[in-house]
């Protein structure tokens, strides 16, 4: 048994089709499933209406402790949050339906790759899917590309991501919290060191793929200090990405449940000061946000760094996303009602 099973009372939805999830693959204490998915390519609402997101995994095994996308498990009934990290669901991938979505998408629309989950962890390594995904991309239509990770793995594609530029625009969205590798260990203690990182941007920039470094999250007294960010952003610039941005830390309850703890274990001097900040609301309000803001501007000057990579460009991080994977259930309305409509998949073997 390699973690508990938590049956609920009642599974309905998403969280019975979950259940029913065979197990494609089991590793050390991970467990992949497969999942049938209708419809790929979910929708942006609001003023986002033009963005659609794309995600080719559910849960991720680089477990930062910070992860926002935790919440995204408790739909499906996994209420302990590191099942976030353990059971991981794999979609199934149907060219043809997806070739199919893609057709749909007009000339100028934006498809973020990696809203929820990483697109490049460790799973990909196994099942390809976001490969396959970004594969039918080369047929080009006009649209513009964002792909978000932290893994060094999103070099691998390098050379198919220029072949996709020829007739779409594309950047990658590299997240580097922090240089310093055993800060980094412990914030995201599966994700790729942040030389790795930072070796993946140059390779990237070098075949012409342009690329974001971002420095999200702003932890406060951890990793929000100038000289940190600035070190980022310096690396970020000398290894040819053009643009860089940083946004203060934002705590969901799940979040809470894994954050927390780790402040207790790892940095006690802080749970107070961090229980009271995220008491009454997921987000730093005030002074500290305008702070972090004017820091990381003043660094993207010094470094002559974009902060974006052209004004109407949508902020790549994603905060309320992963609140609203299955929102067909009628769970979490908000800003982003991604269209995403998973069913029950038929189990096709062990890989
Ligand atoms: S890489 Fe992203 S999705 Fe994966 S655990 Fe870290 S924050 Fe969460």
């Amino acid at each position: 048994m390699l973690f508990e099973d938590h049956p609920p009372p009642k599974l309905v939805g998403i969280a019975r089709l979950a259940a029913a999830s065979d197990s494609l693959e089991t590793k050390r204490r991970v467990e992949y499933l497969e999942l049938e998915t209708r419809k790929f390519i979910g929708r942006g609402s609001g003023r986002m209406r033009s963005i659609y997101t794309l995600n080719p995994y559910r849960g991720c095994e680089f477990g930062c402790k910070y992860c926002y996308a935790r919440y995204a498990h408790e739909f499906m009934e996994l209420r302990d949050p590191e099942l976030f990290e353990r059971r991981i669901y794999a979609k199934q991938f149907r060219r043809a339906a997806f070739h199919a979505e893609l057709r749909r998408l007009k000339s100028g629309d934006t498809v973020w790759i990696g809203t929820a989950t990483d697109p490049y962890q460790p799973a990909e390594r196994r099942f390809n899917l976001t490969r396959q995904m970004l594969e039918a991309f080369e047929d080009g239509r006009g649209l513009d590309i964002g792909v978000t990770t932290k893994s060094d793995l999103v070099a691998r594609d390098a050379e198919l991501m220029k072949r996709i530029a020829r007739k779409n625009r594309i950047r990658v969205h590299m997240t580097i919290t922090t240089l310093d590798e055993g800060l980094a260990r412990l914030l995201e203690p599966l994700a790729p060191r942040p030389a790795l990182r930072l070796g993946a941007v140059r390779t990237l920039t070098q075949a012409g793929v342009p690329v974001s470094v971002l420095a999200h999250p702003v932890m406060p007294l951890i990793n929000d200090s100038e000289a940190s960010l600035d070190r980022v952003c310096e690396a970020a610039a000398r290894n040819g990405a053009t643009a860089f941005s940083a946004a203060p830390l934002f705590l969901k309850p799940c979040a809470q449940k894994v954050f927390i703890p780790f402040l207790e274990q790892s940095f006690p001097h802080l749970v107070r000061r961090y229980r009271e900040r995220f008491e009454k609301s997921a987000y730093l309000k005030g002074h500290y946000p305008e702070m972090i803001a004017e820091r990381v501007e003043k660094i993207r000057a010094r470094h002559k760094m974009h902060r974006r990579r052209e004004p109407e460009s949508p902020e790549p991080f994603f905060q309320d996303d992963q609140l609203e994977l299955f929102p067909s259930l009628g769970k979490r309305p908000g800003p982003f009602g991604l269209a995403e409509d998973s069913t029950l998949h038929r189990k096709v073997g062990r890989l």
